[in-house]
């Protein structure tokens, strides 16, 4: 999957991952890929509030028409559902937030959740043109099953319209939408950019990654290599 060949690899230290960038960046597929290599969980809040929606629970009902509209659903909700999610089990290890902190009340409630924790934490910045996102989010279509995303120019599924992991036909995620786009990209520039000069100023770990002109596979072996330099973070196994 990566261009590092034959090696995968295990955290050795617990790790916070955060994948940091506008919408359309690419947090989702790195997300994954991630999830592969390390073997720890991706935690993206916007799944999880779609989950809540497509379930019909109380919070969903509460947030449907902010995320339809592609405005940021309240700071003290997603940091619940956060906080709630890195105390199970499997985030012992560490964990990837994707698409959280979103604002910047956000990454200090972020900081009092990590802290105690004692993992090491890393910002991963996935920089990318303007114009870049708007192309690619007109592409972007999804399996609304499996959640698995595609493009049509960086990364079309085998036949057509159709998930290649389970046949599901796909769709265009209703927040996709030309009008939501602009919407949730001004939300970008306004609250999240914010973020990302917070953990400058707060000497936090930022590393840029240039997602615009790369192929998804190449953004991943650049964000590998960085991990991979942290002293004591990752553990490279030899697969046979
Ligand atoms: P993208 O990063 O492409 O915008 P997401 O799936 O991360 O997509 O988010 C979709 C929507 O979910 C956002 O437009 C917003 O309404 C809501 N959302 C997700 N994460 C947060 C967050 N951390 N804070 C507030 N709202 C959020």
């Amino acid at each position: 999957m990566s261009d590092s060949g034959p090696e995968t690899a295990r955290v050795s230290a617990p790790v916070a991952i955060i994948l940091f960038g506008s919408p359309g960046s690419g947090k989702g597929t790195q997300s994954k890929y991630i999830v592969d290599w390390l073997g720890i969980p991706q935690i993206s809040t916007g799944d999880m509030l779609r989950d809540h929606i497509r379930r019909g629970t109380e919070i969903g009902v509460s947030i449907a028409s902010r995320m339809r509209a592609g405005t940021l659903v309240p700071d003290e909700l997603v940091n619940a559902l956060v906080a709630e999610r890195v105390a199970r089990p499997d985030c012992a290890k560490g964990f990837i937030l994707d698409g959280y902190p979103r604002t910047t009340a956000q990454a200090r409630q972020m900081m009092r959740l990590l802290n105690p924790l004692g993992v090491e934490e890393v910002v991963i910045h996935l920089v990318v043109d303007y114009n870049v996102i708007i192309a690619r989010m007109q592409g972007r279509r999804v399996c609304p099953k499996c959640g698995t995303l595609y493009n049509s120019v960086s990364r079309p599924p085998k036949t057509e319209g159709i998930c290649d992991l389970d046949g599901e036909k796909l769709v265009v995620r209703e927040d996709d939408r030309p009008e939501v786009v602009r919407e949730r990209l001004e939300q970008y520039e306004a609250q999240t950019r914010p973020v990302i000069d917070f953990f400058r100023q707060d000497n936090h770990r930022v590393f840029d990654v240039d997602a615009s002109r790369e192929r998804p596979e190449t953004v991943f072996s650049r964000i590998q290599g960085m991990l991979a330099d942290i002293p004591g973070l990752t553990v490279k196994e030899v697969v046979v």
